[in-house]
């Protein structure tokens, strides 16, 4: 009789420790998955600071800005028209 409960015991842990890894790896699964459908981060260095234009209000990269006056504009065009 201790005999087939010590089988009944056995095989219940073996049930149980299957069933454990295969949850761990189902949630390891998913998190991969929702990894890879997130955008990777975009780089720093490809964020550009942005201004406004003095005449027109347009805002675009700083480092394309025409300065005046301690002012930015979008074009030389722009330069010689006044602040708004
Ligand atoms: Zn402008």
């Amino acid at each position: 009789m201790s005999r087939i409960l010590f089988w009944i015991a056995l095989i219940a842990l073996v049930i149980m420790a299957v069933r454990s890894k295969l949850r761990a790896a189902v949630r390891r699964s998913q998190m991969e998955a929702q990894q890879q459908q997130r955008p990777a981060p975009s780089h720093p260095a490809e964020i550009e600071a942005m201004t406004q234009c003095a005449h027109c209000g347009m805002y675009f990269p700083s480092s394309e800005a025409v300065r005046a006056d301690g002012l930015d504009y979008c074009s030389p065009g722009h330069v010689r028209l006044p602040p708004r």
